[in-house]
């Protein structure tokens, strides 16, 4: 915090020629309440509010279809706001026996351009120019798992590109049509708006007018 109040007052000053700040990847000793939060639009550690939830993010890894680990480390930052809608819907899983597993959270402008980089193709990966809802801290790639930490069967593999992977695709066994359909109803009951061709991706409704954000973090 202090560093980037530091960071601003010598960038307003013009001291600096570019001006970079950087979120506090800095874990709390104990969990924060979320509810404390009054600036909903402020970036924060999901770690920092929460222990319910499980953490697989697949750009701190090569274990995605970049092939390349792009993240420096597997943290999960979004908006204040995002925070308190995916709480709400986790704790709603938790009551029926379920948990969400997390594949990616904010995803900073620098990271866009470099997987943009890697993989110039708008079917694959959003533009960095005009961004996505990634950038602007308002979405979450997630899936279930049940209570002895197996992952619900959902069809596909999390970023699949394929028609399987859609919400409308139906050319499926109940079992997986349930499992999609019961993340869907939780998470648009919290606020969340589902994507239609990646059962994964969930936007928080509103976020678009957010603005694509580069702050990148720190690994500790
Ligand atoms: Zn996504």
């Amino acid at each position: 915090m202090k560093f980037n109040k530091i960071v601003l007052v010598l960038c307003f000053a013009g001291i600096l020629l570019s001006c970079k700040s950087y979120l506090d990847s800095t874990k709390s000793t104990t969990l924060l309440d979320i509810t404390a939060e009054t600036d909903e639009d402020k970036f924060v550690n999901l770690k920092n509010y929460s222990n319910d939830f499980i953490y697989d993010m697949k750009y701190a890894t090569a274990d995605n279809f970049l092939k390349e680990k792009v993240y420096p480390c597997d943290e999960c930052f979004l908006r204040v706001k995002t925070v308190k809608s995916l709480l709400a819907a986790n704790k709603n899983f938790i009551e029926k026996g379920f948990k969400i597993k997390l594949y990616d959270c904010y995803r900073p402008r620098a990271i866009q351009r470099k997987m943009w980089k890697i993989v110039p193709d708008a079917n694959y990966v959003a533009n960095p120019r005009r961004g996505s809802i990634h950038n602007k801290g308002g979405a979450v790639d997630i899936t279930l798992i049940d209570s002895l930490g197996i992952e619900l069967d959902m069809g596909t593999k999390f970023d699949f590109f394929g028609e399987e992977a859609s919400h409308n695709y139906l050319n499926l066994n109940d079992t997986i049509i349930q499992n999609r359909k019961f993340l869907k109803e939780i998470m648009l009951q919290n606020n969340f708006s589902s994507f239609d061709s990646e059962w994964w991706h969930y936007n928080l409704n509103g976020s678009k007018a957010d603005k694509v954000e580069n702050l990148k973090w720190k690994c500790n």
